[in-house]
């Protein structure tokens, strides 16, 4: 079943099987296509997540 996430840094198709990151945030749980993503992520969700969701 193709189940495809959305970097939401980069906004780059991840696909959640085999993503080098992943981080949850406000009960939700995003992938990252590399680590560097998700520690920008981190360092400011709201930025990424905009309204969006
Ligand atoms: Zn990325």
């Amino acid at each position: 079943m193709p189940d495809k996430a959305i970097d939401p840094v980069c906004k780059m198709e991840v696909d959640p099987a085999t993503a080098p990151a992943k981080a949850e945030y406000q009960g939700k749980t995003y992938y990252f296509c590399a680590l560097g993503c998700k520690v920008a992520f981190q360092q400011d969700p709201e930025r990424y997540l905009g309204e969006e969701g």
